[in-house]
C-alpha cells in the first residue's frame, strides 16, 4: 500500500498532504454518478491501523471514502467519484444499493466490542463536523439523508451508536435532531394494529425499510430500534413509547416541510 503521488483523488480540501491511503476496494458507481446520501460509521476496531488495513487492503475486503482517526485526523481512501463498500446489505427511501448514491465516512470508535461505546472525542466529532459539512455543502445532500449505518440496516448494524453527537452536526445545518416533549418512559403507546400500521408507514416514510405488516415483527423492533438511536437517543430498547411516536412525527413534519 502506497500513496500514490502523481494522483490526485477527487474529494474533500480538508483532507491533508500525506492523508491519502489508497484502499484497492472500490469499484465505478453504479448508477449515473449521483450522490445524494451521507452515511456514518464507527470502526468498531481497537485502533486506528486496524481500521486502515480493513478498510484498504485486499484481506479486508471493505472500505469507505474518509477515515477520521481518534486524533481527527482526517485520512481518505478512495476517490468520491468512485463506489466504496460500506453498506453492505442495506435499503433507504427503497433504494438498495447505498454505496452506489452515498459517501462513507469511517470514525474510528472500538464501538459495540465494548459494553458501552466509548464516546468520540472533541477533535474527532470537530473533523466529522467539517467533513460532513464540507461534503454535504458539494453534493448539496439534504439534512434527512444524512444518516447512520443503522438506519440503512437495521437489523445488521449499530453504528455510529447512541452515543454520536448528532446535535453538533445539527447545530450546523448538517442532519436532522428533534426534541421530543414526551420523557421516554419504555411503556408501549401503540394499542391497536391500525396505529401500528401508522407507525409503520410513517418509519417508511422517512425512508428506513420498514414493513407495513400490522405486527410487532423483529424488522419493526429493528427500525424503531434504529430510529431511537439516532433521533431518540435518551432511552434505545426498541419499544415504540410516547416519546418515540412524537419523535417519530416531529421528525416526518421536519423533512416534509
Ligand atoms: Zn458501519
Amino acid at each position: 500500500m502506497s500513496a500514490s503521488e502523481d494522483y490526485a483523488p477527487q474529494g474533500s480540501v480538508l483532507v491533508g498532504p500525506g492523508c491519502w491511503v489508497p484502499s484497492c476496494n472500490f469499484e465505478p458507481r453504479k448508477n449515473d454518478g449521483k450522490i445524494d446520501l451521507l452515511l456514518l460509521h464507527y470502526t468498531a476496531t481497537p485502533t486506528n491501523d486496524y481500521a486502515l488495513e480493513l478498510l484498504t487492503t485486499k484481506a479486508g475486503g471493505v472500505s469507505s471514502h474518509y477515515l477520521i482517526d481518534g486524533e481527527g485526523c482526517i485520512l481518505q481512501l478512495v476517490s468520491e467519484e468512485q463506489r466504496a463498500w460500506h453498506a453492505g446489505e442495506a435499503s433507504w427511501a427503497g433504494e438498495r444499493d447505498i454505496n452506489s448514491c452515498s459517501i462513507g465516512i469511517e470514525i474510528q470508535n472500538q464501538g459495540a466490542a465494548l459494553a458501552r461505546v466509548p464516546e468520540y472525542g472533541r477533535a474527532q466529532m470537530q473533523a466529522v463536523l467539517a467533513l460532513c459539512k464540507d461534503i454535504t455543502t458539494r453534493y448539496n445532500i439534504a439534512p434527512s439523508r444524512v444518516l447512520a449505518h443503522s438506519d440503512v440496516a437495521p437489523l445488521r448494524k449499530q453504528d455510529p451508536g447512541a452515543h454520536f453527537n448528532w446535535e453538533l452536526l445539527a447545530q450546523h445545518g448538517v442532519g436532522i435532531v428533534v426534541s421530543p416533549h414526551c420523557e421516554p418512559d419504555g411503556v408501549l403507546a401503540i394499542k391497536t394494529a391500525d396505529e401500528l400500521l401508522s407507525l409503520q408507514s410513517d418509519l417508511a416514510a422517512i425512508g428506513y425499510g420498514a414493513t407495513t405488516s400490522g405486527e410487532m415483527d423483529p424488522l419493526t423492533v429493528a427500525v424503531i430500534t434504529a430510529f431511537q438511536r439516532h433521533y431518540r437517543p435518551a432511552l434505545v430498547d426498541g419499544v415504540a413509547d410516547r416519546s418515540t411516536v412524537e419523535a417519530i412525527s416531529l421528525l416526518l413534519e421536519a423533512i416534509e416541510a
